[in-house]
């Protein structure tokens, strides 16, 4: 029989053309369609009387036609259908718009079964566009059906048709993965027929029941990856780095005092590195609030100590920076600092690689290039991982396993709740830096509309010509058809031959090589470029304090975390900061979220925000925490669930039998399947 990874071509009526639009969805494989959730469900197993219908969802009524329906063509290209119906409660207009078509079809005083929302005003109920059928006697609508998230291309009906398809060609290939007395212990149902009711349900409670196994299913898979992952990791002992006698000395030579949380955090991690069993600690800090140091420090004392550090960043402008910024440290001190990517010649690597395992090189920094399997280490004391939302969690093991135990140091700008925190990292200790450095502006953030673009543009100019530089990010890379939204090449040619003709502007964006790259980058820190137009390449880290202006062209298509973000690459030095987003959309939402932006430059009250807003949205979405992709569960939404699955994991767990026991073989296997390279990937532009 066919499997689930088939690719959704494969699926009977789907084909190559519709695959390609499912791909769009993130549907590529049998076992995608299989789990795609209806966004909505459509209840028509009972007739609702107009009188106490609802204006706010859809209902189904049963209504008699009183009178012929009338036609009217008020303009060009529009036309209204109107017909005049009556339930034993009371009477209502249907209206449809330019579906001429049905006039014959809608037959005085016959019944039918209408399905929509109602409209209420001075002049009565109204309907619009709603679903009908003639009455047959009895309700012969299908009682629960499913709505799902549509892409252009493919209507709802269609969709439908071809999750149904699925379902009846592969659904038998679907096997429990749970084993038997777990089912059993929490009334699960066979997985076949959860997946069954998540499309269409019996009831509501049976959708809801069916979709919380599937989540418990792949939530409990979740924990006893990470418990697995983790059980090799901490076995061992650490090593002890106690704080070194010079650490002090090194942080009073420092360009600026450190701000009192950073102290806080030193601290922490001083007295886990100086203890012999292995440190494993979030930095979790905002934007700008100056976590690089506290690496720097932390990897000091670790070459201090006679061992090597290494730091490894999710992209190689980033990587650099770091780099620049321990030779700058180190100066005057005689450790030996080296980088690693991808993109360095193969002597040049080789070179490096060999030092590494003589124990040449103290401290390493570099991309994920460090976790090659070519790449070993004398004597790795600590490993750093910067913005480590941007890495899978197995990358991020991969780097401490080079060492045998050494120190483990993730840091993020992504702010988590501690108690999902404490979930999903377990006895992962945290330690925040809630301040930031004095002296910095607050960055005015303004949210405007496309009307204002001269205006903008003026204030850019006068920007520079007070030695400021500027950032204008666009969400697209090249013009696209389909899009009306701004494109980074199409903005950097038109503004390079209009009104910043006297400036210097460049591009840059991810689809360049990686040596142009650096080069753009490394102009623009040297003031060579004055306006920077890129995509959200320049999201991550990277800081040019001297930049002071951030244009973000369609704002409303970036999420708020990506928009703080980004707005963090400007007011990084002495100069006020200004970070104008151009909103092109009037809907409630996009509204919303730039108020947000404009009312706070505190990146966990944005996130709390943005739960509020859209609930769980993508601040808490698993890729931003660097956890597998989950199909059904929702971290947020779930905790309890989560809770729950957290706690049979660890009864699980506790005895090692389910590691090689029959029962657990697909468990086991979801795991690898969770956790595989493919999911690790790192999201890079
Ligand atoms: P992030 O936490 O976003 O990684 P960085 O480590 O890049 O922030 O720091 C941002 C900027 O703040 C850098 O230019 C850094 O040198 C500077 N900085 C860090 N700590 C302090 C401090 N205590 N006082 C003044 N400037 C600081
Ligand atoms: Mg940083």
């Amino acid at each position: 029989m066919p499997g689930l990874d088939t690719g959704v071509q494969y699926i009977k009526g789907v084909g190559p053309k519709k695959a390609y639009r499912l791909k769009r969805l993130g549907l590529e494989k049998v076992e995608d369609i299989l789990y795609y959730l209806p966004k909505d469900y459509e209840d028509k197993r009972k007739i609702s009387v107009l009188a106490e219908g609802s204006c706010e969802n859809k209902n189904l009524y049963k209504v008699a036609i009183k009178l012929p329906p009338s036609l009217i063509k008020p303009r060009r290209g529009l036309s209204i259908l109107k017909v005049q119906v009556e339930d034993k409660s009371t009477t209502a207009q249907l209206v449809w718009f330019n579906q001429d078509y049905l006039r014959d079809r809608l037959i005085p005083g016959k019944e039918y079964l209408v399905y929509g929302k109602l409209k209420k005003d001075s002049f009565g109920i109204q309907i619009h566009n709603p679903e009908y059928k003639p009455w047959e006697g009895k309700n012969t609508s299908q009682g629960i059906t499913p709505v799902y998230g549509l892409t252009e291309g493919i209507t709802n009906k269609e969709m439908t048709k071809i999750i149904k398809t699925a379902m009846d060609e592969y659904l038998q290939a679907v096997k429990n993965v749970l084993p038997r007395e777990i089912l059993l212990k929490y009334n699960f149902i066979d997985k076949k027929e959860a997946i069954k009711q998540i499309h269409y349900p019996n009831s509501p409670e049976s959708m809801i029941e069916s979709r919380n196994q599937l989540a418990f299913e792949e939530l409990l898979v979740l924990q006893l990856g990470l418990l697995k992952l983790k059980k090799t990791n901490t076995d061992n002992n650490g090593v002890s780095m106690p704080k070194h006698e010079y650490i002090d000395g090194f942080i009073e030579n420092l360009e600026f005092e450190l701000t009192d949380a950073q102290k806080r955090v030193l601290g922490e991690i001083m007295a886990n590195m100086g203890s012999n069993s292995q440190m494993n600690r979030l930095v979790q800090g905002d934007v700008g609030s100056g976590k690089t140091i506290i690496g720097i420090v932390a990897m000091y004392n670790a070459v201090l100590n006679g061992y090597q550090a290494a730091m490894m960043a999710p992209t190689e402008i980033l990587a650099l920076q770091h780099y620049e910024s321990l030779l700058k440290a180190f100066n005057n001190i005689n450790i030996k600092v080296a980088f690693l990517s991808g993109n360095q010649t193969k002597k040049d690597k080789e070179f490096v690689l060999s030092e590494l395992v003589k124990g040449r090189i103290d401290i390493i920094v570099g991309t994920h290039a460090l976790i090659q399997t070519e790449v070993a280490f004398k004597r790795l004391g600590l490993a750093i991982t910067d913005e480590q939302h941007r890495f899978g969690v197995r990358q991020r093991l991969t780097l401490s396993d080079k060492g045998i135990s050494p120190d483990v140091i993730v840091m993020t700008a992504t702010p988590i709740p501690r108690t999902l925190a404490l979930i999903l990292y377990g006895d992962l200790d945290i330690s925040i830096i809630d301040e930031l450095p004095p002296g910095r502006q607050e960055i005015k953030t303004y949210a405007v509309d496309d009307s204002m673009e001269e205006r903008i543009y003026k204030f850019v100019s006068k920007q520079i010509d007070e030695g400021r530089q500027a950032y204008i990010v666009c969400p697209l890379i090249e013009e696209s058809e389909k899009l009306h939204v701004m494109s980074a090449e199409e903005l950097y040619v038109r503004l390079k031959n209009s009104v910043f003709n006297n400036h210097n502007v460049a591009l840059l964006h991810g689809r360049m090589n990686q040596k142009e790259k650096d080069s753009i980058m490394t102009d623009f820190k040297n003031k060579r470029i004055d306006i920077l137009i890129s995509t959200t390449v320049i999201e991550v880290g990277v800081n040019v304090p001297n930049a002071s202006i951030m244009l973000i062209m369609n704002a409303e298509r970036f999420g708020l975390a990506q928009l703080h973000q980004l707005r963090g690459r400007v007011g990084r030095g002495e100069y006020q900061s200004h970070c104008i987003l151009v909103n092109n959309s009037s809907t409630k939402l996009s509204r919303e979220r730039m108020r947000i932006m404009q009312s706070t430059n505190d990146g966990f009250k944005i996130s709390e925000k943005d739960l509020e807003l859209r609930g769980p949205g993508e601040f808490f979405g698993t890729r931003q925490h660097g956890i597998p992709e989950l199909r059904i569960a929702n971290l947020i939404r779930d905790i309890d669930i989560l809770k729950s699955a957290q706690k049979e994991a660890i009864s699980i767990a506790d005895n090692q039998s389910w590691l090689s026991d029959d029962e657990y073989s697909s468990v086991r296997e979801s795991i690898n399947k969770l956790f595989s390279a493919k999911t690790d990937e790192i999201m890079l532009n």
